[in-house]
């Protein structure tokens, strides 16, 4: 059961298929031109043309930035390893579940849990924060009941995206197979059973990437980094006697066991003919939020230096203090990258009163907030309606304007206030009904 009324696969799909070829492209022109190079490294000894950073800017080329951060820090290989799917389902879609209940509240009640559980996937461990709510009837699932939803923003082109849903089938699909129970309070009597069905895609790791990533590559939050915290040992020059550098890199590994015992998802970069400068900007690509550096000068102040992916920020932690200051930085590294994006979400998600500033908000990458009917084909018209005239033409920051107009992503279940029931109209102008709610609307994927 794929959702034919989602179209917002397409884009991200598109993005990962085209991802090799563009990026094969980048790197060739690269090698044959003097493009200007963001986040890049050159290898010591070989080519010193070869380039490992991403050559162009996510604010000014987002797709492409997209599509060569996938093939560059290495992510090609989460979205290939999908070949098994469910039959029917979009090769995105990674785990697909479906329950029964005897009851419309128990199955409502595990619609909200799932939900909840796929919310704190996001912002628990990807830090990426998601307004829950429930879909308009003509964005739910079709043929279900209700559907609820978590839905994410990404501030560079201010469009909503779909992180997950969860849904009540209600007894529609029960009915329709003859699927029932014995009901326990009446013996004898059977019961349509009320159904659930919840999925959650690798289009997470899309959201996390699209967010967080930045013109040197991935940015990982240290939850779901593979490596937390990478060792580059410094300062080891030829000069360096061998009895010398066998004491430095002693010294490293005992750094690493003393982290990796305090649950520091830890390693060490000793590759020989690398520099550091080309380590630093390799693992920069790679997303790992903590940079360890450790050379001489730092051996003899017992202190290791570090770098975080997140802000650049540099400093330096005492030998002895590592096993709690490294674990106390990853948390507040995922900290600050979540309350980074929950601002960027809050202040680009406006409360509108005004029809006339709808489309400006949206051109100014906002998505928004307005009274709604909840009537279909007023959804549709204010789909066509928000198509921007500007579509195309190169807006105030340098950048071209999207025409799409804007559906609708969820109505939030925290409302805000100003809306009175019987009294406030939709804000359509052609509408005339009155108002449900406050329906979040945006140009999304
Ligand atoms: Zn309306």
């Amino acid at each position: 059961m794929a959702e034919p009324q989602e179209q917002s696969k397409s884009a991200l799909k598109k993005a990962e298929k085209q991802a090799k070829m563009a990026a094969a492209k980048a790197e060739k022109a690269a090698k044959t031109a003097t493009l200007p190079v963001v986040g890049g490294a050159a290898k010591k000894g070989g080519d010193s043309k070869e380039i490992i950073g991403i050559t162009v800017s996510k604010e000014t080329d987002f797709p492409q930035w997209y599509q060569e951060l996938v093939i560059k820090a290495e992510l090609v290989e989460y979205y290939s390893e999908e070949k098994e799917h469910v039959e029917g389902f979009a090769p995105e879609l990674a785990w697909v579940t479906k329950a029964a209940h005897l009851t419309e509240k128990l199955a409502e009640e595990e619609v909200l849990q799932i939900l909840e559980l796929y919310a704190g996937v996001y912002e628990q461990l990807l830090a990426v924060p998601v307004v829950r709510g429930r879909k308009t009837e003509n964005e739910k699932f079709a043929g279900g009941y209700w559907t609820s939803t978590c839905e994410a923003y990404i501030p560079t082109n201010g469009r909503g995206i779909q992180g997950a849903t969860s849904h009540a089938l209600g007894q529609n699909f029960s009915k329709m197979f003859d699927i029932i129970v014995e009901d326990p309070e009446k013996k004898g009597d059977k019961i349509h059973v009320w159904q659930n069905s919840w999925g959650l895609s690798t289009r997470v790791i899309g959201v996390m990437v699209m967010l967080h990533g930045d013109d040197k590559g991935l940015v990982l939050p240290p939850r779901v980094s593979k490596i937390q915290a990478i060792i580059i040992p410094v300062g080891i020059t030829a000069k360096m006697s061998p009895e010398d550098k066998d004491t430095h890199m002693k010294r490293v590994d005992e750094i690493r066991a003393s982290l990796k015992s305090a649950k520091v998802r830890v390693d060490v970069d000793s590759r020989e003919g690398y520099t550091p400068g080309f380590k630093f900007a390799d693992w920069e690509m790679k997303g790992v939020p903590l940079r360890l550096e450790f050379g001489p000068k730092d051996a003899a102040n017992s202190v290791v230096s570090y770098a975080r992916r997140d802000t650049g920020a540099k400093g330096a932690i005492p030998i002895d203090e590592l096993v709690t200051q490294v674990p106390a930085l990853l948390q507040t590294i995922q900290q600050d990258l979540y309350n980074k994006a929950d601002e960027a979400y809050k202040s680009h998600r406006l409360q509108l009163t005004e029809w006339e500033k709808v489309v400006p908000a949206l051109d100014s990458r906002n998505v928004v907030l307005i009274p709604f009917c909840e009537e279909p084909p007023c959804e549709e018209r204010i789909k066509e309606m928000t198509k921007s005239e500007h579509g195309g033409e190169v807006g105030p920051d340098g950048r071209q304007l999207p025409s799409m107009g804007m559906k609708s992503l969820c109505i939030p279940f925290e409302q805000p206030q100003g809306l009175v029931q019987g009294e406030t109209k939709c804000l359509n102008p052609e509408c005339g009904k009155l108002a449900k709610s406050w329906t979040m609307f945006g140009r999304s994927y």
